[in-house]
């Protein structure tokens, strides 16, 4: 694998190139901690690739826009794609390789395999998305297959993502210590997201009631009370502060997302909700 003459960092663009880096470090007993993303980083990113770096010798992050993880109708094409600036930032944050292969080297031609993982993908995003998890959970088991670090770091921000990475991994016996890293936040609370920069100015006002009606609803869920009530009137506070369609605001268990009734055990408040032509998440532990 080679540095580029236009980027400021090691990018293997192939399995094999990655494969043979990874193949040196191991020999040398280093040990390799991972972070994948789709790109257009920002702080949050950054923020799990130095949880990466205290936890392991090399830092490798991958780019990779995954085209199966994203429905029909959703924003595979228009997905903000920035390399040569997040080459930069990775450098600046001492990331060792970048790897950002092509979606043809990904999924060559004659791919027939997916991976399915039940239960905790059933609710919530997996209701309004109902690929999202498949094309997740096989891109996933395929980067930590290539890349077999000794440790991944994936974002709380994704909350049911980081469960079904939990369960893919004890599932499929994969030798990679997943550690999760807490939602890195805007001042007004607005959890990061590539997807923010869709926002317009008005949408970006309206968003940050997000964050705000969770820490609401939590604080009154936190005394025990019945959720129901208070969820709907956490459902009715985003629909008037703006948000076109709330999808969901629910209560679930911290470990199995099982819907709760009150939070009598560690819960996790979860939303999604359409600002514009724009999807937010976000949650929080109860
Ligand atoms: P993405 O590029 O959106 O696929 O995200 C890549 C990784 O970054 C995932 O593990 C996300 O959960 C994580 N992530 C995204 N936004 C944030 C944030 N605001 N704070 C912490 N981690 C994040």
């Amino acid at each position: 694998m080679s540095q580029p003459p236009d980027l400021p960092l090691p990018v293997a663009r192939s399995v094999a190139s990655l494969r043979q880096t990874v193949a040196d470090w191991r020999k040398a007993g280093l040990r390799i901690g991972f972070v994948p993303t789709m790109g257009a980083l920002h702080a949050g990113h950054l923020s799990l690739v130095e949880r990466a770096k205290e936890r392991a010798d090399r830092v490798i992050v991958s780019i990779f826009v995954n085209p199966t993880q994203f429905g029909p109708t959703e924003d595979f094409s228009k997905y903000p794609r920035q390399e040569a600036s997040d080459a930069a930032r990775l450098a600046a944050f001492g990331v060792d390789v970048l790897y950002s292969p092509s979606v043809e080297e990904m999924y060559p031609a004659g791919a027939a395999t997916t991976v399915s993982v039940g239960v905790v993908t059933e609710r919530l995003e997996g209701v309004f998305r109902p690929t999202h998890f498949s094309g997740v959970a096989t891109v996933v088991a395929k980067l930590l297959n290539q890349v077999q670090p000794h440790v991944a770091v994936f974002g709380e921000k994704d909350y049911q993502q980081l469960l079904v990475v939990k369960r893919l991994v004890a599932d499929l016996d994969i030798d990679t210590e997943i550690v999760p890293g807490p939602t890195v936040r805007e001042a007004d609370g607005l959890a990061m997201s590539s997807r923010n920069a869709y926002l317009s100015e008005e949408d970006r006002a309206v968003a940050a009631s997000l964050p705000a009606t969770l820490n609401f609803v939590a604080s009154q869920l936190r005394s025990g009370v019945d959720a129901g009530p208070i969820l709907e009137a956490g459902r009715a506070r985003l629909l008037k502060a703006g948000f076109r369609e709330v999808q969901y605001l629910d209560l679930a268990d911290a470990a199995t997302l099982a819907p709760l009734e009150r939070a009598d055990r560690p819960a996790r408040l979860l939303v999604a909700a359409l600002v514009g032509a724009t999807r937010l998440i976000d949650n929080i532990a109860v």
